[in-house]
Order: structure tokens, then C-alpha cells, then sequence
């Protein structure tokens, strides 16, 4: 059986066990031991597992990238086309969400008690974001998992070694050589994610059952409708239109979209992500070490569709009616607050109360649709992967830098397996 399938019979396995251990939800066999016990340390152990890969994997693959690409206005091209296709994916995403959220109006007629409350943490500002990018200390960024600081550094120092004569090359040569030991640890992990993910779903939807899902289900079906969309349609188009098939696409990003959903985060799944766009879908490393940790912490499609319809939903609850220049602001303010907000498991509130916050609507709404909140952002983070994955696609087509025979091959890496990868050095093929 391969490991893709593996993954995605743990994740559905994890829902089931996860539903019924709820139903037995005050037994403390269940709670303490089970839930709280053996889920807790194997799904925790997990993810750490792959947040510790991160910061090295990010740091070392992206100064690989930049030397074999060895090429300053090659990496600038990238960089542009990059950046303006996540910005534009988010933007599209944001305006689904209120087509969609205006045709159906979620949250007309719902009943408002009035004892909510919401503290909302501070989120950064654009200002911050920008003037914050180049970091003072390179270890602080690294100690601290700075990812965009962290992106900087790595293309200024691969750059670097790029123009350093023979000094450059022997560094060059190590950091090559650390590549392939750091992706090894990789795989290695990567082959515990059956039993990671069906620890993480299982204890999730364990403790947060379904019941909290019936009263909002208004809301929740716009934005899982929207996930769909931006998933099949956007992502599908883009695809076609830059000559790659989405039905290959989609089926080989299954198992990265399952680590998503599972972790609730786009950073722990950094890892996985590059595996699948580089083994998967053929795209040549110099190319993905720098889309991959770039897009997950700047494309968050998904975060913007619940964004959009959170915020119609919070509107209609208060009774406020939203005007044009409201959803204008809304998309302009919610796609450059996703270049700051980390991926990690409810960054997209933080990103809420912001835009609440710029078109006058309550904080305090946040705390009506926290209930299901968990639940919704294991969706829409795989929508948010899935997007970095398409444009990743898109962006190395447009470089030459995807392997085509690897992209139309459905079995391709399907075992993420320990074998020594072709391609990373930039060579590629087509
Ligand atoms: N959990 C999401 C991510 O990591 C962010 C969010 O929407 O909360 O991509």
C-alpha cells in the first residue's frame, strides 16, 4: 500500500474513532487516558516532529535554490511572478467569499446573545511586516522561526555564496551535502504520518464534536462551498491555462492535503509540501525551496475565503449593512495581512479582528464562529497548501523548471520514499 493511501485511511480512520470516542466523551478512561493521554503525546510528538525540520529545512534547501539558480535577475523574475500570484489567488478567493456569502446570507435571523466577548491579539501591521523582513540578528529570525526573515537571509546568503569563487563552491558544496542529510530526516519522518495524523484528527474531532456545527451550519457550508470552489475551479483553471492537467494535480496533492488538515498549519507542513511539489509534481528545487516556504507564510487562500464570509456573517448578525467600499477594503486589507500572519492553527482569527476592526463591524462577533473554528481551519488549511502547491506548479512551468514526465506520472514519488533526489541541483527537463 503506498503512503499516500496510508495517510488517507488514517485520516478518515481518525474521524471515525475520533466521532465515537466523543460520544463517550466524560468516561475518564476515554478522556484521560485515550484522549488525553495517548492522542495527546503521539499527535504533539508529531507535529513537533515537523516544525523541528523546518527552520533547517527552509534555511538550507532555499540556499540550494538560490545557488544553483546562480542567477540574481532569474531570482527576481521568480520573485515577481511569485508574490503577484499568491497576491491575486488570495484576491480571488476574497471576492468568492462574498459572492457567495451574499447570495446565501448566513447569518440572517440568527439569535445574538448578548454576553459574547473576544479579546483579539494584536496583528502585524503592514508597515511592521515590510520595514521587519531583513532581520538584525540572523539567529534571533532563525531561533525564533522568522519565516519571511528567514526567506531574506537565505537568498542574500546563497546569493552570496553564488558570487564567492572558489570559497562559494566548497560552501556551496556543504550546504548541498546538508540538503540531502536534512531531507533524508524528512522522509524518515514523513513515514510516521499514518499514525501522526490519525492521532491529531482522531483527538480533534474527539474533543470537539459536531453538535457545535448545527447552529452554525449556515456559515460553515458557505465557506467549506467556497473552499471547493477555490480548490476546483481557481486552482483548476490556473492549472489548465498554464498546460498542466488539475485531475493529475489534484490526485498527487492528496496526501499533502491530508497533513494539512491534520496539523491545522501550513509551516509544520512545510516538509511534506516540498516533498510533494519536488517528488510529486516534478518541480525543480531551486524553484520550490524558495515558492514553498514563501507561500506558506504569504498565500493563505483559504484563511481569506472564511475571512470574507465571516465577515458578511458577522454583519448580518449585528445588522450592519456592508457597502461596496467595504468589500473593497475588506479584499485589499485581508490579502496584504496575509503576507504577515504566520501558518500556524488559528492565525486566521488574528487576521479577522483586523479586518473587522478596518470596516467598524465588533471584534466581539469573532467569538460567535469560534466554536467551529478548529474544525473549519483543518479545511481550509488544505486549501491553503493546495494553493501554494498550484501556483508553485504554475510558476516553475513558466521557469522551464518542472519535470513534465514526473508531473504526468500518477505514481510518482507516491511513497515519498527514501530514495535520492533527482533534479535538486536545478537541472531540469522538459
Ligand atoms: N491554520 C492556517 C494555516 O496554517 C491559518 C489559519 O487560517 O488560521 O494555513
Amino acid at each position: 500500500m503506498s503512503l499516500t493511501r496510508k495517510i488517507l485511511l488514517a485520516m478518515g480512520g481518525g474521524i471515525v474513532v475520533g466521532l465515537a470516542l466523543g460520544a463517550y466523551e466524560g468516561a475518564p478512561l476515554v478522556d484521560d487516558v485515550v484522549v488525553g493521554g495517548v492522542l495527546t503525546i503521539v499527535g504533539r510528538l508529531f507535529i513537533a516532529l515537523l516544525q523541528m525540520m523546518v527552520v533547517p529545512l527552509v534555511l538550507v534547501s532555499l540556499v540550494c535554490g538560490v545557488t544553483s539558480l546562480g542567477d540574481a535577475a532569474a531570482l527576481g523574475r521568480l520573485g515577481v511572478k511569485t508574490l503577484a500570484l499568491y497576491l491575486a489567488t488570495t484576491a480571488v478567493a476574497l471576492v468568492i467569499a462574498f459572492g457567495l456569502a451574499a447570495a446565501a446570507g448566513p447569518g440572517d435571523g440568527f439569535r445574538l446573545l448578548d454576553d459574547v466577548a473576544y479579546d483579539a491579539a494584536a496583528a502585524p501591521s503592514v508597515v511592521d511586516v515590510i520595514a521587519g523582513m531583513v532581520p538584525s540578528n540572523p539567529v534571533r529570525a532563525l531561533a525564533e522561526g522568522q519565516m519571511l526573515q528567514i526567506i531574506v537571509f537565505a537568498l542574500l546568503l546563497g546569493f552570496a555564496i553564488s558570487i564567492s569563487g572558489d570559497a562559494g563552491r566548497r560552501v556551496a558544496r556543504l550546504f548541498d551535502d546538508l540538503n540531502e542529510v536534512v531531507t533524508r530526516l524528512v522522509m524518515l519522518v514523513v513515514r510516521t504520518a499514518p499514525v501522526g495524523v490519525f492521532a491529531l484528527v482522531a483527538r480533534t474531532f474527539a474533543t470537539e464534536g459536531l453538535e457545535l456545527f448545527v447552529p452554525l451550519a449556515g456559515y460553515a457550508l458557505v465557506v467549506i462551498a467556497g473552499l471547493a470552489l477555490q480548490a476546483v475551479v481557481v486552482y483548476g483553471l490556473l492549472l489548465r491555462a498554464s498546460g498542466l492537467n488539475p485531475m493529475t494535480f489534484f490526485a498527487k496533492s492528496r496526501a499533502v492535503m491530508a497533513f494539512a488538515f491534520a496539523t491545522s498549519s501550513s509551516n509544520a507542513t512545510i516538509p511534506v509540501t516540498l516533498e510533494t511539489v519536488e517528488r510529486r509534481h516534478g518541480v525543480s528545487g531551486s524553484v520550490a525551496s524558495f515558492t514553498v516556504p514563501l507561500g506558506a507564510t504569504v498565500n493563505m487562500d483559504g484563511t481569506a475565503i472564511m475571512q470574507g464570509v465571516a465577515t458578511v456573517f458577522i454583519a448580518n448578525v449585528y445588522g450592519v449593512d456592508l457597502g461596496l467600499g467595504h468589500f473593497v477594503t475588506v479584499i485589499l486589507m485581508a490579502t496584504l495581512a496575509s503576507i504577515g500572519t504566520a501558518g500556524v492553527p488559528s492565525a486566521g482569527l488574528v487576521m479577522l479582528a483586523m479586518v473587522l476592526e478596518q470596516v467598524g463591524l465588533p471584534v466581539e462577533g469573532i467569538a460567535l464562529i469560534i466554536g467551529i473554528d478548529r474544525l473549519l481551519d483543518m479545511l481550509r488549511t488544505a486549501v491553503n497548501v493546495l494553493g501554494d502547491c498550484a501556483v508553485t506548479c504554475v510558476v516553475a512551468r513558466s521557469e522551464r523548471a518542472i519535470d513534465l514526465e514526473v508531473f504526468a506520472d500518477r505514481g510518482a514519488g507516491a511513497d515519498l520514499g527514501p530514495a535520492v533526489r533527482a533534479g535538486r541541483s536545478g537541472a531540469t527537463v522538459e
